[in-house]
């Protein structure tokens, strides 16, 4: 059984020292990180100060967004190039909040998708329905659609080199969250399209990640369906007193050791 996965959206938050000063205050207390996968995904600004300080942590690096483009006039864009040389193994895509403020689609996403593919990011593509679409019962159909855009004729080498993280619009920050039973039909609908998208050998070992409103308290029950392979977490990880008891519980649910 893999570890599950546990990834921080610092957002627009932290200045490059208050990156240096919450890591130095949460590396210690990972230790190791046997038992969980944590990434970090801090502003673009302070990638080379956190790269410094993950060095041989075993906690990895991800960028919040990339362009679709190799270089070009593309005025206050990152490329996917650049994060490669910052230090990043992952790159968020098609987040909420560059949907609704910085005019991402499904088309860019993929797009975006393809150029971090070719310089060996992981993509982690997101995706979540309206709370509209989810009162009117449409929610699993939205996710389906949305993801079969975002995915389509990519071409993933390797295992786990593609995650997708289900995040229902209305959960970001709001501290509302769908039912286990929502977010475990949600995730089954994602996993039969990786399926038909990359074969079983492959679409199998893609992690799905939740996102949305994660607290120490709610990420158990998410973590005990076993479609759900770890968490994207916003507000609960800009300070260590939430971020590390999530970590903890995180890895309570991943596998023990012997
Ligand atoms: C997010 O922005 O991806 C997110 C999950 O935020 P929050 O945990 O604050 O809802």
């Amino acid at each position: 059984m893999p570890n599950p996965f546990i990834l921080a959206n610092w957002k627009m938050c932290k200045t490059p020292s208050e990156t240096e000063a919450l890591l130095s205050e949460i590396l210690p207390a990972l230790g190791n990180g046997s038992g969980v996968d944590v990434v970090v995904a801090p502003p673009f600004t302070n990638l080379t100060v956190a790269a410094r300080l993950l060095a041989g942590s075993g906690v990895s690096l991800a960028g919040q967004d990339c362009h679709w483009e190799e270089e070009g006039p593309y005025t206050g864009q990152v490329s996917a190039r650049m994060l490669v040389e910052s230090g990043c193994r992952y790159v968020l895509l098609g987040h909420s909040e560059l949907r609704q403020f910085a005019g991402d689609t499904d088309q860019r996403v993929n797009l975006k998708a393809r150029m971090a593919l070719f310089w060996d990011l992981v993509p982690i593509v997101c995706v979540g329905e309206q709370r509209d679409e989810r009162a009117s019962g449409h929610a699993e159909m939205v996710v389906e659609a949305q993801l079969n855009r975002c995915l389509d004729s990519l071409s993933v080498a390797r295992p786990r080199g593609l995650m997708v993280a289900y995040e229902p619009v209305w959960a970001i920050g709001t501290g509302h969250l769908p039912t286990p039973s929502e977010v475990s039909s949600v995730h089954h609908i994602i996993r039969s399209t990786l399926l038909q998208a990359f074969g079983v050998k492959l679409g199998s070992t893609i992690p799905i990640l939740y996102g949305g409103s994660v607290t120490t308290e709610s990420v158990g029950p998410m973590l005990a369906l076993d479609v759900v392979d770890g968490v994207l977490v916003g507000g609960a990880s800009l300070r260590a007193e939430s971020f590390l008891p999530l970590v903890a519980e995180v890895k309570a649910c991943g596998p023990q050791e012997a």
